[in-house]
């Protein structure tokens, strides 16, 4: 029998399939004929059940979802500090791809931006594994399977990111990334072209809800304290430029992706993941901004209660 949420889900589903705005993402052409058509939602509960709908195991790449989760692991490997001298906790209510480098010291505002995404790959330790096996492995045991990367969105994005390749060589002529900005940028652009489903999104989404511990396996992923932080720098800066309107509707911790994804987590509760490839303005997914609207306002998520 399906239970009120999976009858919930799924008349929220069939009702969204109308909202048909937006584009998939056309900067990278691995990406552009992705099928607008495409919806899944999966919810992850902190003890490991998953509600899910739609195109839940149908895999897309991972995008702009990378970065919360390659910023805690370079939070728990060098620690808080160190990282904030390099990239500052500031909204800088710019679009994804913005220069955002502060005058002076070059410190990108956030590390959701793409400038301060590509400098939180150059702090995570290139030690014990290459660096992008140890960021391929983080996502992993967050999402509790083993993950792989797309080759050709990767070779796709290493051909189109002349933005992203400026990014990093002015973050290296500021010192905010002290080694060959080249290897850093490839495995930026390796850390989003990282496959996914929805229910990996739900499920890491759910390890973060959950304070870093993944819900089914038990293995620690992060510390408390990357989570608490990661969280804090999504609830301000995870969905760019409409991160004001993005918390007063839905008022959770967020991060979208141009893959088309969509996360949001209810820390202590439950790790929510979108999937619909066609995007606003602001880069993010139309019906995953939608459903997420309506999920926390229906469940009663909104961080600030309504009196
Ligand atoms: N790979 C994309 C870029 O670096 C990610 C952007 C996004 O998902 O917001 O431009």
């Amino acid at each position: 029998m399906r239970s009120p949420i999976d009858s919930y889900l799924a008349d929220l589903h069939a009702e969204l399939l109308d909202l048909t705005a937006g584009t998939p993402y056309q900067g990278i052409p691995a990406m552009a004929d992705a099928d607008p058509s495409k919806f899944a939602i999966a919810m992850a509960t902190v003890d490991g059940h998953v509600y899910r709908i739609g195109d839940a195991d149908l895999e897309f790449s991972i995008q702009s979802i990378s970065k919360p989760f390659s910023y805690a692991l370079a939070l728990d490997d060098i620690g808080l500090d160190a990282v904030d001298t390099k990239i500052d906790v500031e909204p800088s209510g710019d679009a994804f791809n913005e220069i955002s480098l502060a005058r002076g010291s070059g410190r990108p505002a956030n590390a959701m931006i793409n400038a301060g995404a590509i400098a939180t790959v150059s702090l995570i330790r290139n030690t014990d594994a290459p660096r992008f096996e140890r960021i391929l492995e983080h996502f992993s045991t967050a999402a509790g399977r083993r993950l792989e990367l797309s080759d050709s969105i990767f070779a796709s994005e290493a051909l189109t990111g002349h933005r992203n390749r400026a990014l990093a060589y002015l973050l290296r002529s500021f010192d905010i990334i002290e080694t060959d900005p080249s290897p850093v940028l490839e495995d930026y652009f390796r850390a989003c072209s990282v496959m996914v489903n929805t229910q990996d999104l739900a499920m890491m989404a759910a390890t973060l809800a959950n304070g870093g511990t993944q819900p089914r396996t038990g293995v620690q992923v992060m510390s408390k304290e990357a989570v608490q932080r990661t969280l804090s720098v999504m609830t301000t800066c995870g969905m760019y430029d409409d991160a004001g309107a993005w918390i007063s509707a839905v008022g959770l911790p967020a991060k979208s992706g141009v893959g088309g994804g969509l996360i949001a987590v209810l820390p202590g509760q439950v790790g929510l993941a979108i999937y619909s490839p066609a995007l606003d303005l602001h880069g993010s997914s139309v019906r995953g901004v939608a459903a997420s609207e309506r999920i926390s306002a229906d469940m009663g998520m909104h961080f600030v209660r309504a009196a």
